[in-house]
Protein backbone atom coordinates (compact mmCIF):
# COMPACT_ATOMS: atom_id res chain seq x y z
CA UNK A 1 0.00 0.00 0.00
CA UNK A 2 1.20 3.62 -0.66
CA UNK A 3 2.20 5.50 2.24
CA UNK A 4 1.35 9.46 1.59
CA UNK A 5 2.15 10.41 5.38
CA UNK A 6 4.85 9.43 8.09
CA UNK A 7 3.60 9.95 11.53
CA UNK A 8 6.30 9.96 14.20
CA UNK A 9 5.03 9.55 17.18
CA UNK A 10 1.61 7.68 19.00
CA UNK A 11 0.98 9.88 21.22
CA UNK A 12 -2.37 11.73 21.16
CA UNK A 13 -1.24 13.70 18.26
CA UNK A 14 -0.07 11.63 16.14
CA UNK A 15 -3.06 8.81 16.17
CA UNK A 16 -5.26 11.49 16.14
CA UNK A 17 -3.36 12.55 12.92
CA UNK A 18 -3.13 8.74 11.54
CA UNK A 19 -6.66 8.35 12.40
CA UNK A 20 -8.12 11.29 10.67
CA UNK A 21 -5.58 10.08 7.26
CA UNK A 22 -7.02 6.23 7.42
CA UNK A 23 -10.94 7.89 7.62
CA UNK A 24 -10.09 9.62 4.43
CA UNK A 25 -8.40 6.88 2.94
CA UNK A 26 -5.07 7.95 2.73
CA UNK A 27 -2.21 5.31 2.86
CA UNK A 28 -0.27 6.08 6.40
CA UNK A 29 2.54 4.90 8.51
CA UNK A 30 2.91 5.76 12.60
CA UNK A 31 6.69 4.74 13.97
CA UNK A 32 6.49 4.63 17.83
CA UNK A 33 9.38 3.87 19.91
CA UNK A 34 7.79 2.28 22.86
CA UNK A 35 5.78 -0.87 23.14
CA UNK A 36 1.80 -0.93 22.36
CA UNK A 37 1.69 -1.84 26.23
CA UNK A 38 3.15 1.11 27.10
CA UNK A 39 1.57 3.92 25.35
CA UNK A 40 -1.65 2.33 26.72
CA UNK A 41 -0.94 2.31 30.16
CA UNK A 42 1.15 6.18 30.38
CA UNK A 43 -0.73 8.07 32.02
CA UNK A 44 -0.23 11.53 31.81
CA UNK A 45 -3.00 14.29 31.56
CA UNK A 46 -6.56 13.92 32.53
CA UNK A 47 -8.22 17.69 31.70
CA UNK A 48 -9.34 17.94 27.99
CA UNK A 49 -11.31 20.81 27.20
CA UNK A 50 -14.79 20.70 26.07
CA UNK A 51 -13.83 22.21 22.29
CA UNK A 52 -11.19 19.58 22.47
CA UNK A 53 -13.70 16.49 22.87
CA UNK A 54 -16.35 17.80 20.40
CA UNK A 55 -13.06 18.12 17.80
CA UNK A 56 -12.71 14.23 18.62
CA UNK A 57 -16.12 13.56 18.37
CA UNK A 58 -16.75 15.27 14.86
CA UNK A 59 -14.19 12.99 13.67
CA UNK A 60 -15.49 9.76 15.30
CA UNK A 61 -12.86 9.68 17.78
CA UNK A 62 -14.94 10.14 20.90
CA UNK A 63 -17.43 7.41 21.55
CA UNK A 64 -15.89 5.48 24.26
CA UNK A 65 -14.61 9.40 26.12
CA UNK A 66 -18.54 10.56 25.54
CA UNK A 67 -19.76 7.42 27.91
CA UNK A 68 -16.94 6.98 30.26
CA UNK A 69 -15.53 10.32 31.13
CA UNK A 70 -17.06 13.19 33.94
CA UNK A 71 -17.95 16.33 33.42
CA UNK A 72 -16.10 18.70 36.15
CA UNK A 73 -17.86 22.36 36.45
CA UNK A 74 -16.34 23.67 39.19
CA UNK A 75 -12.57 24.21 40.57
CA UNK A 76 -12.17 25.43 44.34
CA UNK A 77 -9.03 27.39 45.45
CA UNK A 78 -8.03 26.82 49.11
CA UNK A 79 -5.97 29.89 50.95
CA UNK A 80 -5.57 31.76 53.69
CA UNK A 81 -6.67 28.53 55.37
CA UNK A 82 -10.62 29.33 53.70
CA UNK A 83 -11.88 27.36 50.65
CA UNK A 84 -13.54 29.38 47.66
CA UNK A 85 -15.50 27.40 44.91
CA UNK A 86 -15.54 28.50 41.52
CA UNK A 87 -17.97 27.14 39.30
CA UNK A 88 -17.09 27.93 35.80
CA UNK A 89 -19.84 26.42 33.86
CA UNK A 90 -21.83 28.66 35.69
CA UNK A 91 -20.17 31.75 33.42
CA UNK A 92 -19.58 30.14 30.22
CA UNK A 93 -22.12 27.13 30.09
CA UNK A 94 -18.74 24.83 29.46
CA UNK A 95 -17.72 22.19 31.26
CA UNK A 96 -14.24 20.41 31.41
CA UNK A 97 -14.21 16.74 30.51
CA UNK A 98 -12.07 14.32 33.00
CA UNK A 99 -10.45 11.13 31.02
CA UNK A 100 -7.31 10.05 31.90
CA UNK A 101 -5.23 10.22 28.87
CA UNK A 102 -4.30 6.70 28.32
CA UNK A 103 -7.86 5.86 28.10
CA UNK A 104 -7.77 7.93 25.21
CA UNK A 105 -4.60 6.74 23.66
CA UNK A 106 -5.57 3.10 24.19
CA UNK A 107 -9.20 4.18 22.21
CA UNK A 108 -7.30 5.98 19.32
CA UNK A 109 -4.71 2.78 18.82
CA UNK A 110 -7.63 0.88 18.77
CA UNK A 111 -9.61 3.62 16.34
CA UNK A 112 -6.24 3.92 13.90
CA UNK A 113 -5.01 0.69 13.78
CA UNK A 114 -7.76 -2.04 14.49
CA UNK A 115 -10.60 -0.39 13.14
CA UNK A 116 -9.60 2.05 10.39
CA UNK A 117 -6.72 -0.39 9.42
CA UNK A 118 -3.83 2.14 9.38
CA UNK A 119 -0.46 0.80 10.21
CA UNK A 120 1.57 1.35 13.08
CA UNK A 121 4.66 -0.40 14.26
CA UNK A 122 5.71 -0.20 17.76
CA UNK A 123 9.54 -0.48 19.52
CA UNK A 124 11.04 0.91 16.20
CA UNK A 125 15.02 2.27 17.19
CA UNK A 126 17.14 5.39 15.88
CA UNK A 127 14.53 7.18 13.67
CA UNK A 128 15.64 9.31 11.72
CA UNK A 129 14.65 11.68 8.76
CA UNK A 130 15.97 12.39 5.38
CA UNK A 131 15.26 15.22 2.67
CA UNK A 132 12.35 16.96 4.54
CA UNK A 133 12.91 20.21 2.54
CA UNK A 134 12.23 17.88 -0.45
CA UNK A 135 9.62 16.82 -2.57
CA UNK A 136 9.58 13.51 -1.40
CA UNK A 137 10.89 13.07 2.50
CA UNK A 138 11.94 10.19 4.26
CA UNK A 139 12.10 8.39 7.54
CA UNK A 140 14.75 5.63 8.59
CA UNK A 141 14.26 3.49 11.53
CA UNK A 142 16.15 0.21 12.61
CA UNK A 143 13.04 -2.79 13.34
CA UNK A 144 12.66 -3.83 16.67
CA UNK A 145 13.19 -7.70 15.95
CA UNK A 146 15.47 -7.71 12.64
CA UNK A 147 17.86 -4.96 14.14
CA UNK A 148 18.17 -4.11 10.09
CA UNK A 149 17.10 -0.49 8.87
CA UNK A 150 14.34 0.35 6.85
CA UNK A 151 13.20 3.58 5.01
CA UNK A 152 10.15 4.51 4.09
CA UNK A 153 9.47 7.48 1.83
CA UNK A 154 6.06 9.58 1.74
CA UNK A 155 4.76 12.93 0.73
CA UNK A 156 4.81 14.31 4.39
CA UNK A 157 5.82 13.39 7.51
CA UNK A 158 4.56 14.54 10.40
CA UNK A 159 6.48 15.24 13.96
CA UNK A 160 4.74 13.52 16.91
CA UNK A 161 7.01 12.49 18.80
CA UNK A 162 6.47 14.49 22.08
CA UNK A 163 9.21 16.95 23.85
CA UNK A 164 11.64 13.81 23.73
CA UNK A 165 11.53 12.97 20.05
CA UNK A 166 14.15 13.95 17.15
CA UNK A 167 11.80 15.27 14.65
CA UNK A 168 12.18 18.64 16.08
CA UNK A 169 15.91 18.49 15.51
CA UNK A 170 15.85 18.14 11.94
CA UNK A 171 14.28 22.05 11.83
CA UNK A 172 17.31 23.68 10.27
CA UNK A 173 18.75 25.90 13.25
CA UNK A 174 18.70 29.04 11.46
CA UNK A 175 15.25 29.12 10.25
CA UNK A 176 13.50 28.33 13.23
CA UNK A 177 13.08 30.58 16.96
CA UNK A 178 12.91 28.18 19.82
CA UNK A 179 11.15 30.56 22.32
CA UNK A 180 11.39 28.83 26.00
CA UNK A 181 10.49 29.80 29.65
CA UNK A 182 11.71 28.79 33.12
CA UNK A 183 9.40 28.41 36.04
CA UNK A 184 12.05 28.08 38.40
CA UNK A 185 10.23 25.42 40.47
CA UNK A 186 9.80 21.68 40.48
CA UNK A 187 6.39 19.90 40.76
CA UNK A 188 6.32 16.36 42.32
CA UNK A 189 3.85 14.44 40.39
CA UNK A 190 1.85 11.84 41.75
CA UNK A 191 -0.51 9.39 41.48
CA UNK A 192 -2.48 8.20 44.69
CA UNK A 193 -4.71 4.94 44.65
CA UNK A 194 -7.37 6.56 46.23
CA UNK A 195 -10.23 7.98 45.20
CA UNK A 196 -10.48 11.31 44.88
CA UNK A 197 -11.04 13.48 48.50
CA UNK A 198 -13.12 16.67 46.23
CA UNK A 199 -16.02 16.38 43.42
CA UNK A 200 -13.73 18.95 41.73
CA UNK A 201 -10.08 20.44 40.86
CA UNK A 202 -8.52 21.98 43.90
CA UNK A 203 -5.65 24.32 44.17
CA UNK A 204 -3.92 25.56 47.22
CA UNK A 205 -2.24 28.51 47.60
CA UNK A 206 0.24 28.04 50.53
CA UNK A 207 3.41 29.41 52.18
CA UNK A 208 4.91 26.52 52.00
CA UNK A 209 4.35 26.02 48.24
CA UNK A 210 1.55 25.04 45.61
CA UNK A 211 -0.24 21.99 46.02
CA UNK A 212 -3.33 20.37 43.74
CA UNK A 213 -5.76 17.94 43.67
CA UNK A 214 -7.47 16.13 40.87
CA UNK A 215 -9.47 13.17 40.34
CA UNK A 216 -8.45 10.83 37.73
CA UNK A 217 -10.83 8.06 37.79
CA UNK A 218 -12.84 6.82 41.36
CA UNK A 219 -9.80 4.72 42.03
CA UNK A 220 -6.67 6.95 41.06
CA UNK A 221 -6.43 10.78 42.04
CA UNK A 222 -3.48 12.74 41.03
CA UNK A 223 -1.82 15.29 43.13
CA UNK A 224 0.96 17.78 42.93
CA UNK A 225 3.38 18.94 45.36
CA UNK A 226 5.49 22.41 44.68
CA UNK A 227 9.20 21.51 45.31
CA UNK A 228 12.60 22.34 44.18
CA UNK A 229 13.43 22.06 40.66
CA UNK A 230 16.00 18.98 40.18
CA UNK A 231 14.57 17.14 43.65
CA UNK A 232 14.33 13.66 43.95
CA UNK A 233 11.44 11.87 44.37
CA UNK A 234 13.47 10.22 46.74
CA UNK A 235 13.00 12.75 49.27
CA UNK A 236 9.04 12.35 49.49
CA UNK A 237 8.77 9.16 51.20
CA UNK A 238 4.73 8.18 51.24
CA UNK A 239 4.64 10.06 54.79
CA UNK A 240 6.44 12.76 53.65
CA UNK A 241 3.67 13.51 50.81
CA UNK A 242 0.73 12.91 52.24
CA UNK A 243 1.84 15.33 56.14
CA UNK A 244 2.62 18.18 53.28
CA UNK A 245 -0.86 17.75 50.79
CA UNK A 246 -2.89 17.60 54.02
CA UNK A 247 -1.27 21.08 55.33
CA UNK A 248 -1.00 22.73 51.64
CA UNK A 249 -4.42 21.40 50.83
CA UNK A 250 -5.79 22.11 54.73
CA UNK A 251 -8.84 24.65 54.49
CA UNK A 252 -11.86 25.12 57.22
CA UNK A 253 -14.53 22.87 56.69
CA UNK A 254 -12.23 20.55 54.11
CA UNK A 255 -12.89 16.86 54.12
CA UNK A 256 -10.07 14.91 55.02
CA UNK A 257 -7.72 13.43 52.20
CA UNK A 258 -8.84 10.14 51.08
CA UNK A 259 -5.03 8.36 51.08
CA UNK A 260 -3.45 5.71 49.06
CA UNK A 261 -0.24 3.56 48.04
CA UNK A 262 1.20 6.11 45.86
CA UNK A 263 2.23 4.52 42.13
CA UNK A 264 3.69 7.20 40.21
CA UNK A 265 5.97 9.78 42.08
CA UNK A 266 8.17 12.15 39.43
CA UNK A 267 9.93 15.68 40.00
CA UNK A 268 9.09 17.79 36.65
CA UNK A 269 10.80 21.00 36.33
CA UNK A 270 8.41 23.87 35.53
CA UNK A 271 9.65 24.89 31.73
CA UNK A 272 7.64 26.01 28.29
CA UNK A 273 9.15 26.27 25.51
CA UNK A 274 7.62 27.09 21.79
CA UNK A 275 9.37 26.14 17.79
CA UNK A 276 8.57 28.85 15.33
CA UNK A 277 7.50 28.04 12.93
CA UNK A 278 6.42 24.91 13.45
CA UNK A 279 6.98 23.32 9.67
CA UNK A 280 9.71 22.91 7.64
CA UNK A 281 9.33 21.82 3.63
CA UNK A 282 7.28 19.22 3.86
CA UNK A 283 7.88 18.37 7.92
CA UNK A 284 4.91 19.36 10.56
CA UNK A 285 5.60 19.43 13.99
CA UNK A 286 2.39 18.86 16.04
CA UNK A 287 1.62 18.77 20.58
CA UNK A 288 4.97 18.51 22.17
CA UNK A 289 7.18 17.93 19.46
CA UNK A 290 6.37 21.30 18.87
CA UNK A 291 5.70 23.23 21.85
CA UNK A 292 5.39 22.47 26.01
CA UNK A 293 3.51 24.02 28.37
CA UNK A 294 4.31 22.90 31.87
CA UNK A 295 1.19 21.40 33.31
CA UNK A 296 0.45 24.43 35.81
CA UNK A 297 -2.77 25.00 33.56
CA UNK A 298 -3.35 21.68 32.17
CA UNK A 299 -3.37 22.29 28.44
CA UNK A 300 -0.62 20.44 26.72
CA UNK A 301 -2.79 17.57 25.48
CA UNK A 302 -5.73 20.08 24.66
CA UNK A 303 -2.82 21.80 22.41
CA UNK A 304 -1.73 18.64 20.97
CA UNK A 305 -5.55 18.03 19.83
CA UNK A 306 -5.58 21.48 18.51
CA UNK A 307 -2.35 21.02 16.35
CA UNK A 308 -3.47 17.69 14.92
CA UNK A 309 -6.80 18.51 13.96
CA UNK A 310 -5.15 21.35 11.85
CA UNK A 311 -2.82 19.05 10.56
CA UNK A 312 -4.71 15.71 10.02
CA UNK A 313 -7.35 18.05 8.40
CA UNK A 314 -4.71 20.12 6.12
CA UNK A 315 -2.69 17.17 5.28
CA UNK A 316 -6.06 15.51 3.86
CA UNK A 317 -6.71 18.43 1.56
CA UNK A 318 -3.48 18.73 0.24
CA UNK A 319 -3.41 14.84 -0.53
CA UNK A 320 -7.32 14.61 -2.00
CA UNK A 321 -8.01 17.79 -3.53
CA UNK A 322 -4.82 19.55 -4.06
CA UNK A 323 -5.73 22.38 -1.62
CA UNK A 324 -2.23 23.40 0.28
CA UNK A 325 -3.87 26.50 2.01
CA UNK A 326 -4.37 24.47 5.49
CA UNK A 327 -0.91 23.09 5.36
CA UNK A 328 0.35 26.65 4.19
CA UNK A 329 -1.62 28.20 7.25
CA UNK A 330 -0.98 25.40 9.91
CA UNK A 331 1.50 27.08 11.81
CA UNK A 332 0.44 30.33 12.36
CA UNK A 333 -2.88 28.90 13.18
CA UNK A 334 -1.51 26.43 15.87
CA UNK A 335 0.10 28.79 17.22
CA UNK A 336 -1.68 31.72 18.07
CA UNK A 337 -3.70 29.02 20.39
CA UNK A 338 -0.08 28.02 21.73
CA UNK A 339 0.53 31.05 22.85
CA UNK A 340 -2.77 32.18 24.20
CA UNK A 341 -2.38 29.29 26.32
CA UNK A 342 1.29 29.76 26.95
CA UNK A 343 0.40 33.34 28.95
CA UNK A 344 -2.63 31.93 30.94
CA UNK A 345 0.02 29.52 32.27
CA UNK A 346 2.53 32.27 32.60
CA UNK A 347 -0.22 34.07 34.45
CA UNK A 348 -1.82 31.58 36.67
CA UNK A 349 1.81 30.30 37.60
CA UNK A 350 2.41 33.56 39.42
CA UNK A 351 -0.51 33.47 41.34
CA UNK A 352 0.14 29.63 42.16
CA UNK A 353 3.81 29.71 43.29
CA UNK A 354 3.70 33.52 44.30
CA UNK A 355 2.56 32.79 47.71
CA UNK A 356 5.67 30.73 48.29
CA UNK A 357 8.32 32.68 46.50
CA UNK A 358 9.62 34.01 50.22
CA UNK A 359 8.86 37.67 48.04
CA UNK A 360 6.41 39.08 50.43
CA UNK A 361 6.06 41.38 47.09
CA UNK A 362 5.30 38.42 44.77
CA UNK A 363 3.51 36.83 47.43
CA UNK A 364 0.91 39.91 48.32
CA UNK A 365 0.13 40.50 44.50
CA UNK A 366 -0.51 36.45 44.23
CA UNK A 367 -2.95 37.07 46.93
CA UNK A 368 -4.88 40.13 44.87
CA UNK A 369 -4.68 37.93 42.01
CA UNK A 370 -6.86 35.60 43.78
CA UNK A 371 -8.85 37.66 45.53
CA UNK A 372 -9.57 39.59 42.05
CA UNK A 373 -11.21 36.44 40.90
CA UNK A 374 -14.11 36.25 43.85
CA UNK A 375 -14.66 39.87 43.70
CA UNK A 376 -14.72 40.87 40.35
CA UNK A 377 -17.19 39.60 37.96
CA UNK A 378 -15.04 40.77 35.16
CA UNK A 379 -12.00 39.05 36.17
CA UNK A 380 -14.26 36.20 37.12
CA UNK A 381 -15.35 35.60 33.58
CA UNK A 382 -11.97 35.95 32.00
CA UNK A 383 -10.51 33.91 34.31
CA UNK A 384 -13.32 30.69 33.17
CA UNK A 385 -13.14 31.60 29.26
CA UNK A 386 -9.21 30.86 29.74
CA UNK A 387 -9.65 28.09 31.78
CA UNK A 388 -11.69 26.45 29.43
CA UNK A 389 -9.88 27.79 26.63
CA UNK A 390 -13.03 28.82 25.02
CA UNK A 391 -11.93 32.59 24.22
CA UNK A 392 -10.43 30.75 20.46
CA UNK A 393 -12.57 28.28 18.76
CA UNK A 394 -11.04 24.71 18.23
P1 LIG B 1 3.32 12.49 23.67
O1 LIG B 1 2.12 12.13 24.43
O2 LIG B 1 4.60 12.68 24.40
O3 LIG B 1 3.54 11.34 22.56
C1 LIG B 1 4.72 11.27 21.81
C2 LIG B 1 4.96 9.82 21.41
O4 LIG B 1 6.13 9.74 20.60
C3 LIG B 1 5.22 8.91 22.61
O5 LIG B 1 4.40 7.76 22.52
C4 LIG B 1 6.71 8.57 22.51
O6 LIG B 1 7.00 7.28 23.03
C5 LIG B 1 6.94 8.65 21.02
N1 LIG B 1 8.31 8.94 20.63
C6 LIG B 1 9.25 9.67 21.30
N2 LIG B 1 10.38 9.71 20.58
C7 LIG B 1 10.15 9.05 19.42
C8 LIG B 1 10.94 8.77 18.28
N3 LIG B 1 12.22 9.20 18.19
N4 LIG B 1 10.41 8.04 17.28
C9 LIG B 1 9.11 7.60 17.36
N5 LIG B 1 8.32 7.82 18.44
C10 LIG B 1 8.84 8.54 19.45
N6 LIG B 1 -2.09 18.19 29.39
C11 LIG B 1 -3.41 18.57 29.50
O7 LIG B 1 -3.96 19.10 28.52
N7 LIG B 1 -4.13 18.36 30.64
C12 LIG B 1 -3.56 17.80 31.76
O8 LIG B 1 -4.25 17.60 32.77
C13 LIG B 1 -2.15 17.44 31.70
N8 LIG B 1 -1.53 16.87 32.75
C14 LIG B 1 -0.22 16.41 32.63
C15 LIG B 1 0.39 15.80 33.70
C16 LIG B 1 1.71 15.34 33.60
C17 LIG B 1 2.36 14.69 34.81
C18 LIG B 1 2.42 15.49 32.37
C19 LIG B 1 3.85 14.98 32.23
C20 LIG B 1 1.82 16.09 31.29
C21 LIG B 1 0.49 16.57 31.40
N9 LIG B 1 -0.15 17.19 30.32
C22 LIG B 1 -1.45 17.63 30.46
C23 LIG B 1 0.54 17.32 29.04
C24 LIG B 1 0.19 16.18 28.06
O9 LIG B 1 0.36 14.93 28.67
C25 LIG B 1 1.05 16.30 26.80
O10 LIG B 1 0.98 17.61 26.32
C26 LIG B 1 0.60 15.32 25.71
O11 LIG B 1 0.99 13.99 26.03
C27 LIG B 1 1.19 15.69 24.34
O12 LIG B 1 0.82 14.73 23.38
P2 LIG B 1 1.78 14.43 22.16
O13 LIG B 1 1.07 13.41 21.33
O14 LIG B 1 2.23 15.69 21.54
O15 LIG B 1 3.12 13.80 22.80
Amino acid sequence: RGISVVVVGAGPAGLTVGSILRAAGVGCLVLETATREVVEHRPRAGVIEEWAVRGLARRGLARTLLERAQAHTECEFRFAGERYRFGYTGLTGRHHFVYPQQFLVTDLVREYADVRGGEIRFGVRDVRLHGTGSARPAVSYVCPDSGERRVVEADFVAGCDGARGVTRASLPAGRVRLARHDYGVGWLALLAEAPPSSDCVVFGMHPRGFAGHMARSPEVTRYYLQCPPGDSPENWPHERVWAELRERLGAAGAPPLAEGRLIEKRVLDMHSYVVEPMAFGRLFLAGDAAHLTAPIAAKGLNLALHDAFLLGDGLVAALTKGDDSALAGYSDACLARVWDYQEFSQWLAEMYHGTASGDPYRAGAALARLRRLFSSPAAAAEFAERYLGVRTTG
